[in-house]
């Protein structure tokens, strides 16, 4: 099935898995609206690159996934500009790793507010049109840490436990609506978000680089080797195409084997 004409807003997508799931429905012909933090010259260079590789439109927003106005004013632009979103992929997201009693609070607040609640903003304004429409897509990153737990990382779990929840939500509500809605949960994937936590995680454990590389990030992965973003990618293509319309509700792993341990 063609893509074609349809229009995407991908939430935290100017770097990592969300630039990547952007360009990989570029390439299926999808209008996207990019989001997310960053140089506003790189961010426009890579908006233009999109626009003249794929012969799709490009959009960009700054919205600021800790305010609700703000991700309402990303669903209005999609909806005035190509009638969509078609299909919204909440993926902007956050990390911070310490132990919970010095877990700051402010950074609690974050992480709930970006990693959990912007999807329930985004499904909430994006929802009605897919229903009208009688088609959609949502798609979450979730995390292997939306189904298992590690320590010093309580609010990532927390929210990624209960994106889990809200996309089963979502699929129940949307179910006969030619609407799906699902969560992709990626292992450890070597974007800038891995990178960061490297020293939070070599404080939070007394632990070197090398030892933070190895015995933390990818012991948990059987594989021994970091997802990369464009697996992530194809698989929220897929999960974009007729053949997956029976796929809603599901939490899908792509972490190495972590989860089956
Ligand atoms: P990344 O740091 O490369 O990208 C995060 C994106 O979110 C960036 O575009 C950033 O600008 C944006 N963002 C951050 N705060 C924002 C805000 N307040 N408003 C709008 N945008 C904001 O990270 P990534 O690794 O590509 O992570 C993307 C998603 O994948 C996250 O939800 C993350 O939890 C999830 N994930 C990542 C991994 C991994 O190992 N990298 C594994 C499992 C799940």
């Amino acid at each position: 099935m063609s893509l074609e004409g349809k229009s995407a807003v991908i939430t935290g997508s100017t770097s990592g898995i969300g630039l990547a799931i952007a360009r990989a429905l570029a390439a299926q012909e999808v209008n996207v609206v990019l989001n997310g933090f960053g140089d506003a010259d790189a961010i426009e260079t890579e908006r233009k690159r999109i626009e003249r590789e794929f012969g799709v439109r490009a959009l960009y927003s700054p919205a600021d996934m800790t305010r609700p106005v703000k991700i309402q004013g990303l669903i209005n632009l999609a909806q005035k500009a190509f009638g969509g979103p078609d299909i919204v992929i909440n993926n902007a997201g956050i990390q911070f790793v310490s132990p919970i009693e010095e877990f700051p609070v402010e950074k609690w607040d974050d992480i709930i507010a970006i990693n959990l609640s912007s999807a329930f903003h985004t499904i909430r304004a994006a929802l009605p049109g897919m229903k009208e429409r009688g088609w959609g897509r949502i798609i979450q990153t979730a995390s292997a840490h939306s189904l298992v737990a590690s320590p010093f990382k309580a609010a990532y779990v927390a929210a990624k436990h209960g994106i889990a929840g809200l996309t089963k939500t979502v699929a129940l509500e949307a179910a006969t609506h030619g609407v799906t809605c699902n969560c992709i949960s990626p292992g450890y994937v070597w974007t800038p978000l891995v990178e960061k936590q490297i020293p939070e995680t070599m404080a939070a454990r007394n632990m070197t680089e090398d030892q933070v590389i190895n015995d933390v990030l990818l012991a948990a992965q059987p594989t021994k080797q970091f997802v990369t973003v464009d697996q992530v990618a194809s698989l929220a293509v897929f999960l974009c195409t007729d053949a997956a319309s029976s796929i809603t509700g599901a939490n899908i792993s792509m972490d190495g084997g972590w989860t089956a341990a």
